[in-house]
């Protein structure tokens, strides 16, 4: 099975007065795991049911390889097809429901049983094939609707937010099953979902979409790193956004030079962009920008400890830092004076107003 690549050109999508889809382009490359991250509303679903040929675009151009596909009825796509409801035959059981795209392509029967349990197997449900569909937990459901997009053999398989109804635990092991599978099937997988750690963990790239646009395109640790807007840094991962003042090449913050990684962009109400995770607690190193001030709150959370310290002038810090010896360092004490050190490397500059 060899998988396909996804070009999307200039697609346009509204409803009424609104513009959903605001003359989108994005290319997929084949056999990659690409995420459509964005909040509610962003236009996530109607990019994927516009893909799936259940959304019909205004314009643009919808192309899997070299086929043209913005006109082409959903059953003619070939496509694999996940939802967070499961979408399976309540009566079927779990091999019919698993066989059920095999059979409506008209495939022998014995070749029907064969493929649906081996993808059974696939998703790590052999032996289930005789089950019905409300045996099942969550998980399981969602792993015969896995099942069921994969049996046919799809180059192409679209997911919306698959792993939003299952519990945290349960969500995070799937993810990491999906991600494997992923690996084994090599198909390019589209992927739909509102949460930014889900998008980190499972994508070769994320594509971030603000109002019926894309606002970047990335692998996971340089959108994290390098986020080219305040809508994405603001939106992936958490960050305290300081208002920094241009000066010169550079800028400063509370009228001290900084030692920047790159490049103050244009526009204005410019912010330094602040990963709490990033700051040290420690005096400032030779490469490194030098915080500091008083803490006021601190909050344990098993595996981190976030302080909540008041830098002056109005200005908010949040530093977050690995429990075990924080806890006892005496830095997590109210009231207390802190030293912070964010590193050059780990500096972002953005503005508000890009103009
Ligand atoms: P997301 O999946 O990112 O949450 P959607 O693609 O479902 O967002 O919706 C994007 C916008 O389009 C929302 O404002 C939504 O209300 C609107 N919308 C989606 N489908 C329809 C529809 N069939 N009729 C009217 N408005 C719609
Ligand atoms: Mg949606």
């Amino acid at each position: 099975m060899r998988a396909l690549p996804i070009a999307i050109r200039d697609v346009v999508k509204s409803y009424g007065a609104s513009r959903v889809l605001d003359s989108l382009s994005l290319d997929i490359s084949e056999g990659e795991f690409m995420t459509l991250l964005g909040p509610s509303g962003s236009g996530k679903t109607t990019l994927l049911m516009a893909i799936a040929g259940f959304v019909s675009p205004e314009s643009g151009s919808i192309r899997f390889g070299d086929a043209e596909m913005i006109a082409t009825s959903p059953d003619k796509r070939g496509l694999g097809m996940v939802f967070q409801s499961y979408a399976l035959f309540p009566f079927m059981s779990v091999l019919d429901n698993v066989r059920y795209p095999l059979r409506i392509r008209g495939v022998p029967d014995g070749e029907q049983r064969r493929r649906a349990e081996a993808a059974l197997e696939t998703v790590q449900l052999a032996g289930y094939g005789d089950r019905r569909i409300h045996q099942l937990s969550g998980g399981q459901k969602q792993r015969v609707a896995l099942a069921r997009a994969i049996v046919f053999e799809p180059r192409i398989i679209l997911m919306d937010e698959p792993l939003s109804a299952l519990d945290k635990k349960l969500r995070e092991h799937m993810q990491i099953e999906l991600k494997a599978l992923h690996r084994a099937l090599g198909a390019t997988i589209v992927y739909v979902t509102h949460d930014q750690r889900e998008a980190l963990t499972m994508s070769d790239r994320i594509a971030v979409i603000d109002r019926g646009r894309i606002a970047q395109v990335d692998r996971p640790e340089a959108l994290y790193r390098r986020p080219a807007s305040l809508f994405v840094a603001d939106f992936i991962g958490e960050s305290v956004l300081l208002p920094v003042e241009r000066a010169g090449p550079g800028a400063t913050l509370q009228g001290r030079p900084l030692k920047l990684a790159g490049a103050v962009p244009p526009g204005r109400d410019l912010r330094l962009v602040i990963r709490p995770e990033l700051l040290r607690v420690a005096e400032a190193g030779a490469d490194e920008n030098g915080l500091g001030g008083e803490v006021r709150q601190a909050v344990y959370q098993g595996d981190s400890l976030l302080l909540i310290v008041d830098a002056g002038g109005g200005l908010e810090l949040r530093v977050r830092l690995p429990a075990g010896r924080a806890t006892q360092s005496g830095v997590a004490a109210i009231g207390a004076r802190v030293e912070l050190a964010l590193h050059r490397d780990d500096t972002v500059v953005l503005a508000e107003d890009p103009a």
